[in-house]
């Protein structure tokens, strides 16, 4: 088999496995009760933290909390921060729905949302982003780190540098949940942003949420008070301790350098075959390449490539079932054609060149046989 869409989410390394069932079968406590079995949960949960927190160089202060997900981080960090004097928001069209679906909800009830579009390369239009924050009436800003469509990479640090030239009150989130573990990633001037385990070899079910000041940030489900009383529900004890050390043993260097050249090569062999556009930039994310082929559907070529056990996606996960509809290409510009016949294909560490050959090859070769078949 080769699996080719890591970007939804990744198989877990078998020593992150091992960590866990330690947790599941010995120290299985509960973290919040009174005995030291416990308490020695609770300090190993902080030191998890600080382990997070190693990879954006910053020291455990109360400023990061574990969910149940990226999808509830990043939705904490919206609906955590949103009060209702809330000035002007602002949001990309290039975010994943757990961010874009909370905005779309957010201009109904009535909140001044503005979707701001993305260039031809899939980043934040830099000129309608300073348009946008020079209006000095900005509380709230959420744009994502790499896109989990095209792997296009915004420069998170710089824009929220703007933004705070302008508004020096508001808030920046960012959704890194295809930057941590796979790109260097600093924090400097970003108040919350969001990371997973699953999309880097760890578990499903745990996400976390870096916050700046978790003063400002109040809860969005209640109950027994723990994570600093903002994420109640008792702790995924194995799962935190998978993403420990998952966050403590990634060599993001090495890792990028052997899928750059994975990238590199599948460039090199699809860019000059006729029909075939590549999404993507030198500077975008390795991990993620998005393709469009023309007078196909990237459905029909999905199917082939499963006949011969390669697995790749149309889009993101949460989009793939309507077809034909991307709101993100779309919004680049991406002609309609193109965006049907469009396919996202996603590496990580463990993805060798023999199977990037295998698939370039057999990706022509169902490309070819297709039009033939369908006589364009
Ligand atoms: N944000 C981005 C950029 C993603 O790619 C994903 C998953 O595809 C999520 C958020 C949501 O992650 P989860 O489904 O683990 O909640």
């Amino acid at each position: 088999m080769i699996y080719l869409d890591n970007a939804s989410t990744t198989k877990v390394d078998l020593e992150v496995a091992k960590v866990m069932e330690k947790y599941f079968v010995e120290e299985f406590y509960n973290p919040s009760a009174i005995y030291y079995l416990s308490s020695n949960l609770k300090e190993k949960i902080d030191l998890a933290k600080q382990q997070v927190l190693n990879n954006f160089k910053i020291d455990y202060n109360n400023n990061l909390i574990f969910t149940g997900s990226a999808t509830e981080a990043n939705n904490l960090a919206i609906l955590g921060s949103i009060k209702s004097n809330f000035k002007k928001i602002l949001f990309s069209m290039g975010e994943h729905p757990s961010v874009y679906n909370v905005a779309k909800n957010l201009k109904e009830k009535g909140y001044n949302v503005v979707f701001l579009n993305l260039d031809k390369s899939g980043k934040v239009d830099i000129n309608e982003f300073i348009k946008e924050v020079s209006t000095k009436d900005v509380s709230f800003i959420s744009i994502m780190h790499v896109s989990n469509e095209t792997g296009a990479i915004n420069n998170i640090n710089k824009l929220a540098e703007i933004a705070k030239e302008y508004n020096p009150n508001c808030i920046f989130h960012s959704d890194g949940v295809q930057a941590y573990g796979k790109i260097n990633v600093s924090l400097n001037n970003i108040d919350l942003y969001t990371i997973s385990a699953h999309k880097i070899h760890g578990p499903k079910g745990i996400g976390a949420l870096y916050i700046k000041d978790y003063k400002k940030l109040k809860p969005i489900i209640n109950g027994g008070g723990q994570e600093l009383n903002i994420r109640s529900g008792t702790e995924n004890v194995p799962a935190i301790m998978g993403f420990s050390y998952l966050s403590k043993n990634i060599n993001i260097k090495e890792n990028f350098k052997l899928v750059q050249s994975l990238k590199d090569y599948m460039v090199m062999k699809l860019s000059n075959i006729e029909g075939i556009t590549l999404n993507t930039t030198e500077s975008n994310s390795p991990y993620i390449i998005s393709i469009s082929f023309d007078k196909i559907r990237g459905e029909t070529l999905v199917h082939k490539l499963e006949e011969q056990d390669i697995f790749i996606s149309t889009g993101s996960a949460c989009s793939s079932k309507k077809l034909g509809e991307n709101r993100i290409l779309e919004n680049m510009g991406i002609d309609k054609q193109k965006i049907i016949g469009s396919i996202r294909v996603s590496l990580c560490k463990n993805t060798t060149l023999d199977e990037i050959k295998i698939f370039c090859d057999k990706v022509i070769d169902a490309y070819i046989n297709l039009k033939e078949t369908l006589g364009v």
